[in-house]
């Protein structure tokens, strides 16, 4: 291999190049976005390979997500001129799986071992409430299965926790330890256990561990503040005494605190690992010096910092932009719109993103996106009508319109829980097969002719009837109520919501999106029935209208997912209070630092062009809220941002179904294009009036601040 050192140290700057080249035992990289902290990683292996001469078969390289590691793999190969084989580059699970698959026996697993997804543990954990005849209204699944993975996060098996005496915690933990032996009788394991597997194959067997601590004399570690306990116990294991470790990491970027990941690990290193260099970067190669200066800006307001300092020798760059969209409709629009530019300006879509905090925010984005003819590609996520929750809520609507639908009716028969065991399931299956009739058929034949116990035969009908009602209403009632009924009624939505963490709220947030989506839905033929052309339209969307894996495509992700990465073109989309800080968050101290956090990581993406986006009204849950601009827009100095309005001008967005200029209003005493005075905007016209009663709301174009959504009742306006 020749040895071209002058290409590694390339384009390093000396601090950069120090850590690159340092030969110290360990290291540990602590710096901010952007500063070149994952290039360090990759030239620190290049180094290792050509000048050390380190075999790339004795590397491993760590980080957070397959994107992330696919990246570090193709730099490493750029930098070397040469694809490597032998050197381990993956996420902790990706290498975890690897090492399952080799040491099966070791791990007492199964050769055919199979991996759990999220919704295939809850599955197991609620049969085995079911066996232990757990009601699931007082202990949701969800949460066990939350639970559980906690423990294991924090490497705790059922058997290394002591009672306490708390009754929430004692059944728990029976809980646990009947899941631990069910997935060991199928032999299979879910996420957390992947990485729990490896520790203990490891302490159990000190030959296999041997080789591996032989064979990684280099680990290298990316992403280093959002290891968790197990990871962290891992690396400190499989280093040994004699492997060198680097880890780099921004404290500042810790936003899984919520999935047991600790931020405590960048301090514990330098303890745990003896003989340390410490390297701080600090100059930011990636953003123009506006957004870092806002990114400076909004994360100095938390408290809880290790401190560090970006800056930039990059000019200012264009400002900052901010739109305040009428609503997510005219936000949606306003993305696609200056996508098209940018696009129609020879860029790639590859090169932009659009990032938000909810999943559930991705619907709109994606209406406008396709009207607009712009590919995307919504990353680490699935497509709104492929969620889970999602799929759950349109099957309720199918056998609303046809009770008949049996691909329906196996979804929705038992969630949420209805008492319905698989054995009851498996019966009417029978008897649909040899009578030939539709499940719902013989769910009927069964209760009637008294087939089923009786417990089993209340939840039957039960289920039954709880259809025949809500399809009793499909002419009578809106689509938006229907769905609403749907979601209601189901207890599709009481199930989420008793269920802990993030996830849970999310899924409620993405059923709520559902009802918008059906409010908003223009039937093409207005006088036939509009649910069975909504279902349609959204199987259509469902298809394959997503861009393939290499087209160039506009890049859709959350906040959480964008970790790492870069485009030149970033949008910040949905920057409201409530939704970003997470009305969830808002309350806690600690969790409202970890949603700075990931405002900083946010901005941080971006390194030509930001755009940060908010509106002004809101649907959610098929009503609409008046959330205020998010604090950390707020936060950032007025002189690098520039708001673009869009004054005095009725531009109406065509989705923007409610805002039909009509009679309504004409109630209120005021008229259309009346000039009015508001003691804080000013005076204004009147452009359109929404709703009667209470809730009357008014646009407004003010002289001095552009067209705002009033509420009539409160906003006290006076003619002129
Ligand atoms: P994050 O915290 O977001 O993960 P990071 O610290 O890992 O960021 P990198 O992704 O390594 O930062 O670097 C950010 C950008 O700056 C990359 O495009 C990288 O190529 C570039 N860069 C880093 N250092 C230099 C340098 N010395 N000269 C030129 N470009 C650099
Ligand atoms: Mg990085």
């Amino acid at each position: 291999m020749p040895m071209d050192v002058t290409s590694v140290l390339n384009q390093l700057n000396s601090a950069q190049e120090q850590a690159v080249t340092s030969d110290k035992k360990h290291l540990l990289v602590l710096a901010g976005a952007g500063s070149g902290k994952t290039r360090v990683l990759v030239h620190r292996i290049a180094w290792k390979i050509q000048v050390d001469n380190v075999s790339p078969y004795g590397i491993l390289a760590v980080t957070f997500t397959n994107k992330a590691a696919r990246e570090m793999r193709e730099r490493i190969d750029n930098l070397l001129g040469m694809s490597l084989r032998g050197m381990w580059v993956g996420t902790f699970h990706g290498l975890a799986h690897r090492l399952l698959k080799a040491h099966w026996r070791d791990a007492k697993l199964p050769e055919n071992f199979q991996i759990l997804d999220s919704d295939d543990q809850l599955r197991l954990v609620k049969r085995v409430m079911r066996a232990m005849d757990l009601d699931e209204q007082r202990w949701p699944p969800k949460q066990a299965q939350w639970w559980i993975n906690s423990q294991k996060d924090e490497g705790l098996r059922a058997a290394h926790i002591q009672e306490s005496g708390d009754p929430f915690m004692a059944t728990m933990l029976r809980i646990y330890r009947q899941y631990e032996q069910l997935c060991e009788q199928l032999g299979v394991i879910d996420f957390a256990e992947l990485l729990l597997r490896v520790l203990e194959l490891w302490r159990n067997n000190p030959d296999v561990l041997g080789h591996y601590q032989q064979r990684f004399g280099q680990i290298l570690v990316d992403e280093f503040q959002d290891t968790n306990a197990v990871q962290y116990a891992w690396l400190r294991l499989l280093a040994g005494t004699s492997s060198d470790v680097t880890a780099v990491g921004d404290d500042d970027q810790s936003i899984y605190g919520w999935r047991g990941a600790k931020v405590e690990n960048i301090l514990s290193f330098e303890r745990d690992f003896a003989d340390t260099e410490t390297i701080k970067l600090e100059q930011n190669y990636r953003s123009t010096s506006n957004i870092l200066k806002a990114a400076n800006a909004v994360i100095a307001k938390n408290a809880d910092r290790l401190g560090k300092n970006l800056w930039t020798e990059s000019g200012e760059g264009e400002p900052i932009a901010l739109y305040a969209a009428f609503n997510e409709h005219d936000e949606a629009r306003y993305i696609a719109d200056r996508l098209a530019d940018w696009i129609a300006n020879g860029n790639r879509r590859d090169d932009s993103a659009i990032l938000y905090r909810s999943n559930a925010q991705s619907r709109v984005l994606e209406a406008a996106l396709l009207q607009a003819e712009i590919p995307y590609r919504i990353y680490g996520g699935q497509r709104f009508y492929e969620r889970l929750e999602i799929k759950n809520a349109l099957c309720y609507l199918r056998m609303m319109l046809n009770c008949h639908d049996d691909v329906a009716f196996e979804r929705v028969v038992n969630t949420p829980p209805r008492g319905i065991g698989d054995r009851t399931v498996e019966q009417i299956r029978e008897l649909s097969r040899s009578n030939g009739c539709s499940l719902w058929e013989a769910s009927a034949t069964m209760v009637n002719e008294k087939r089923l116990t009786a417990r089993a035969a209340n939840a039957v009908s039960g289920f039954m009837v709880l259809i025949n009602e809500m399809s009793g209403q499909l002419d009578e009632l809106p689509l938006a109520e229907q769905a609403e009924n749907a979601i209601q009624h189901s207890g599709l939505v009481d199930m989420h919501r008793r269920e802990k963490g993030e996830r849970g709220q999310a899924r409620v947030e993405n059923l709520e999106e559902l009802v918008n989506a059906c409010k908003n839905f223009e039937p093409e033929d207005s006088d036939a029935p509009v649910l069975p052309q909504f279902l349609d339209q959204v199987a259509l969307d469902a298809g394959d209208r997503q861009a393939d894996e290499d087209q160039d495509a506009v890049q859709l992700m959350t906040l959480h997912s964008a970790k790492g990465l870069e485009f030149p073109l970033v949008f910040l989309a949905g920057m409201e209070e409530n939704l970003f800080p997470h009305k969830m968050s808002i309350d806690e101290p600690g969790r409202l630092e970890e949603e700075r956090r990931l405002a900083y990581v946010g901005i941080t993406r971006a390194m030509q062009k930001l755009t940060m986006t908010f509106a002004e009204t809101r649907s959610t849950y098929g009503t609409e809220s008046f959330n205020s601009v998010s604090r950390f827009i707020r936060d950032i100095p007025k002189e690098v941002v520039e708001e673009v309005r869009l004054h005095n001008t009725v531009t109406r967005p065509t989705t923007y179904a409610d805002a039909r200029i009509s009679d309504e209003g004409s109630e209120t005493g005021f008229q259309l294009g009346q000039q009015v005075r508001h003691n804080v905007y000013g005076d204004g016209i009147i452009l359109n009036f929404e709703g009667n009663g209470p809730r009357a709301r008014v646009h407004v174009a003010f002289d001095e601040v552009g067209t705002k959504i009033l509420i009539l009742a409160s906003a006290n306006l006076v003619a002129i």
